[in-house]
């Protein structure tokens, strides 16, 4: 077994509350259009949940919320920054998608590569780049000199804003995904590198839906990589609840 000395994310890194949403849409607002791809049901449906209590729900900003996860009526969709990606860890990010929509049932959609930098301090709404919805999950490739927090053994990091229409639940929007690039190079090096990046990308996926850490070596979420290359089945239990969420059409 290799291990990589890689602790993984602080996952209220992007903690920014954005309320309230303005009503009603205004050219030049700093919002989208309520309801873009909002469907009436939610896309996907989550597995059965294992029976365990192994996990631990990103806590909630709000007191009548106990947590809060992605609109599953509406597609997750993300985009990468291929600046500074390791040779080698080619198809990686999308096979820790598929296992988080799997987790999920939520529906992610590929909107390919980006310009966009990380940024703690994101703007959710960028029609420039994104057209006239909020904006896509940033997954980048990066490092300390980009981002001091990833600095030392930081593997990664991975977070998700919230928003709100008032009177509506407070759900994820625009998460981040920023991957220390020179310590993926160094687990590649590894025979068993891809699947532990993988296994990386996947912990950090699993903040942006909703998860947080858990005192547990068997599950993912723990704060440290000891060696898992898989979801545990706590992991699983979280992550099928973050699978079902509120809808929220008026956002
Ligand atoms: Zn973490």
């Amino acid at each position: 077994m290799v291990l990589i000395a890689a602790l993984y994310a602080t996952p209220s890194l992007f903690d920014r509350f954005v309320l309230p949403v303005a009503l009603p849409y205004l050219p030049g607002a700093d919002v989208p259009p309520r309801g873009v791809e909002a469907g009436d049901a939610p896309l996907g449906t989550p597995p059965p949940a294992p029976a365990s209590t192994a996990f631990s729900l990103m806590e909630s900003p709000v007191e009548e919320q106990e947590w809060v996860a992605y609109d599953p009526c509406r597609p997750v969709h993300y985009v990468v920054r291929p600046d500074s990606a390791p040779v080698g860890s080619e198809g990686l990010v999308q096979e820790a998608v598929a296992a988080v929509s799997a987790a999920t049932g939520l529906q992610f959609i590929d909107d390919g590569a980006t310009t966009e930098a990380p940024s703690e301090d994101r703007d959710l709404y960028q029609p420039e780049l994104y057209g006239k919805t909020w904006v896509p999950v940033l997954i980048t490739w990066t490092s300390e000199a980009e981002i001091p927090r990833l600095a030392g053994d930081i593997a990664g990091l991975g977070g998700s804003d919230y928003a709100q229409t008032p009177g509506q639940p407070l759900v994820y929007v625009g998460g981040q995904v920023q991957l220390d690039a020179p310590d993926a190079v160094e687990s590649l090096r590894y025979p068993d590198g891809r699947a532990y990046l993988r296994a990386t990308i996947m912990h950090e996926l699993a903040h942006v839906v909703g998860l947080d850490h858990v005192d547990d070596p068997g599950q993912l979420m723990y704060e440290q990589n000891v060696g898992r290359v898989s979801f545990g089945e706590g992991d699983l239990a979280g992550l099928a609840l973050l699978g079902s969420g509120p809808c929220a059409p008026g956002l």
